[in-house]
């Protein structure tokens, strides 16, 4: 938080990405919403953690039903004050309000090796051009309908934001329902969502370990536009 606050003190425009593993609190996070809007962050991202094969802890990583029950707690009975930078569909696609399958090439990651194939969780290659990830790549073997098993439990913005948005300008209900969400935005009051909250066990925690003698920066600038900048919150 003192990277997020000496980057608003400097002017900067500030949004945050929170990435929640199994284990998180929902009533700590959404005091970490309140915290950030109160320290003049602009908008705020969330998304689960990426459950992936060679992770050296499985026992955190949220599966589906899981992620679905947490971001229901999280983002349901939501305050006026929170300011959400993700696409409303998107977000009720992680409470379990939406269905969306995977668009991996919606959010294609480039590096010094070139594209990444087929999106920025996994390595199978890279290809020198994007028309040459997009040919190259057999898209039948990703997003959960493949049966693979590292996208069985990928919920992340890459791939199923993509979704939402293309979904948004691809049909007309699709657009009419998102222009609904900027429109008429809904605090979706769930008293279902209440009860988790209220009834949610708290995690305990040990103390918190300094690494090293000296304090650590942990400020992550993830993109930098004029003056914009992006901090990780989490
Ligand atoms: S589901 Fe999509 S975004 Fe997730 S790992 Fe698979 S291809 Fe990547």
């Amino acid at each position: 938080m003192e990277g997020v606050r000496a980057a608003v003190a400097g002017g900067f425009r500030v949004t945050t990405n929170t990435t929640l593993f199994d284990g998180a609190d929902p009533n700590s996070v959404r005091a970490h919403f309140d915290e950030l809007m109160a320290t003049g962050v602009e908008s705020m991202m969330v998304s689960p953690g990426y459950t992936y094969d060679k992770a050296p802890d499985q026992n955190h990583f949220l599966g589906k039903a899981r992620s679905r029950k947490l971001f229901r707690a999280i983002l349901s009975n939501r305050k006026k004050s929170w300011q959400f930078n993700t696409h409303p569909l998107f977000a009720e696609y992680l409470m379990g309000k939406q269905d969306f399958e995977c668009t991996p090439w919606g959010m294609p990651t480039y590096s010094i090796f070139g594209w990444q194939k087929p999106c920025y969780l996994l390595q199978d290659g890279y290809a020198d051009t994007f028309q040459e990830m997009l040919d190259t790549v057999d898209w039948a073997n990703y997003g959960a309908k493949s049966g693979n098993p590292q996208c069985a439990n990928c919920m992340v913005h890459s791939g199923h934001e993509a979704s939402a948005v293309d979904y948004n300008f691809s049909s007309l209900k699709g657009f009419v329902k998102t222009a609904k969400r900027y429109m008429f935005p809904s605090m979706y009051e769930d008293a279902g969502a209440q009860k988790l909250l209220d009834e949610w066990p708290v995690a305990g925690h040990g103390p918190l370990v300094q690494i090293g003698d000296k304090p650590v920066a942990v400020v992550v600038t993830t993109s930098v536009n004029e003056h914009a900048s992006s901090v990780a919150g989490d």
